[in-house]
């Protein structure tokens, strides 16, 4: 049996809700809860197991306007809500008529995850990794983070009472860099790529100077990942309890797209929603795209690639849950494809032109691949879709800087009718 008695601290069962055990995504074998996330046995990931009390459409619809809706889904206790915590969530899902009619779709929906409280859909994942680190007895929460991920953990941190320390690629865009260090944690950066970052990661947490850390997207992961199912959850009850069509989501790890589809299925498995086929597709940016790019010929093993890509949040050359994407992608009938800097530039601009939406680059990735798939006939233009915006375009201003005023002129009317403005 692989539960040990040696964890750092064993927390009671109801701290964690619903969830039972950790089980290993290869090889099915279950640990008790605790700081882990590779198996001792085959080192595939960990992954929450749960036994779901009764939970309908109404328990849900009566719960906080935030993630903790569903908290009876989530591996966090049932008082959750008197906690702590960013409460991130519930954001929302935009009727884009004006874009389906530009791409000739009849139905599509943004999720619009900007509007989480550091403006990216990471405030939900690491909602769940501050609840574990509580359980835990943590006193640092850290990350490796390409920007998005390091502010919501400083806030995170600062609003439940721990340290923080965020490692990130040394680089990134100004706005993401004051967003992770104005509230008051450590911001390191490491000169080198995400991957750099991560390796380093996992060195510190092997060391004795670690062990009091809680590494979200490391040692916390497998809480931390369960995040990513409330966008299933609320698309799906924001739809009129219903699941669309067809999805478009970003790929950097591949981690949200594989919660995404597990949230869809555990809705489906609680009667909550009806059971029909929906088709997954995921996005890369070219300059990164490992995961297109086994798609394209038809591998499921994923070569690491060395990013260059403006969408920064999305660039992981070597994504550990790459191999489920393509899986998933391939059970649900749908596909991965890939768009280069200048479409997600050009794609950032129709988002924001058609519907008042401003996306950071991986928004101008899941747009330009919506648009690129459309074409390609991948997407069915009569089928209910939903794209989703992760973040917001306010961090990564430098990809429309040519963008500006249209006219400088004088204060005077003449002036005004003399530039042809009217
Ligand atoms: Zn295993």
């Amino acid at each position: 049996m692989a539960v040990t008695a040696t964890e750092p601290s064993t927390p009671t069962s109801a701290a964690f809700g619903p969830a039972v055990a950790l089980s290993c995504r290869e090889c099915g074998e279950r640990y008790d809860l605790g700081p882990r996330f590779a198996c001792e046995f085959c080192f595939g990931p960990l992954e929450v197991a749960y036994e779901f009390g009764d939970i309908t459409r109404e328990s849900i619809e009566r719960g906080p306007n935030n993630i903790w809706r569903y908290a009876g889904l989530l591996p966090v206790p049932a008082n959750v809500r008197e906690l702590p915590n960013m409460n991130p969530g519930l954001t929302p899902l935009v009727r884009a008529d004006r874009l389906a009619a530009e791409l000739g779709l009849r139905s599509l929906h943004v999720k619009d995850d900007s509007a989480n409280p550091t403006h990216s859909f990471k405030d939900r994942v690491v909602a769940m990794a501050v609840e574990a680190a509580r359980n835990f007895g943590f006193t640092t929460l850290s990350c490796s983070s390409t920007g998005n991920l390091a502010g919501a953990v400083g806030a995170a941190a600062a609003r439940a009472g721990f340290r923080s320390c965020v490692f990130i690629p040394a680089g990134l865009e100004e706005a993401k860099v004051v967003m992770a260090a104005v509230y008051g944690g450590r911001v390191v950066a490491i000169d080198g790529n995400y991957d750099d970052v991560n390796r380093f990661c996992s060195e510190l947490i092997g060391d004795p100077a670690g062990e009091d850390w809680g590494f979200v997207n490391v040692n916390l992961r497998p809480y931390y990942g369960e995040g990513s199912k409330t966008l299933a959850y609320e698309i799906a009850e924001q739809l009129g309890w219903r699941l669309p069509d067809q999805i478009v989501v970003p790929i950097a790890s591949g981690s949200q797209l594989t919660k995404i589809d597990k949230g869809f299925r555990e809705l489906i498995a609680l009667g909550l929603v009806e059971d029909r086929p929906y088709k997954v597709f995921g996005a890369q940016a070219t300059g990164c795209s490992p995961v297109a790019r086994a798609w394209e010929d038809g591998h499921d093993v994923i070569q690491p690639v060395k990013p260059d890509t403006i969408a920064k949040s999305l660039a992981i050359g070597n994504p550990a849950d790459g191999p489920y994407v393509l899986d998933i992608c391939r059970r649900t009938g749908g596909a991965v494809a890939h768009v280069d800097d200048d479409e997600i530039v050009d794609s950032i601009r129709l988002l924001a032109r058609t519907e008042g939406v401003f996306a950071e680059t991986a928004g101008g990735v899941t747009t330009g691949v919506l648009r690129k798939l459309v074409a390609q006939g991948d997407i069915d233009p009569d089928a209910e879709t939903v794209v989703l915006n992760t973040g917001d375009g306010l961090k990564t201003l430098n990809a429309v800087s040519g963008t500006g005023v249209t006219a400088t002129i004088p204060p005077s009317l003449r002036a005004f009718k003399e530039a042809g403005l009217l």
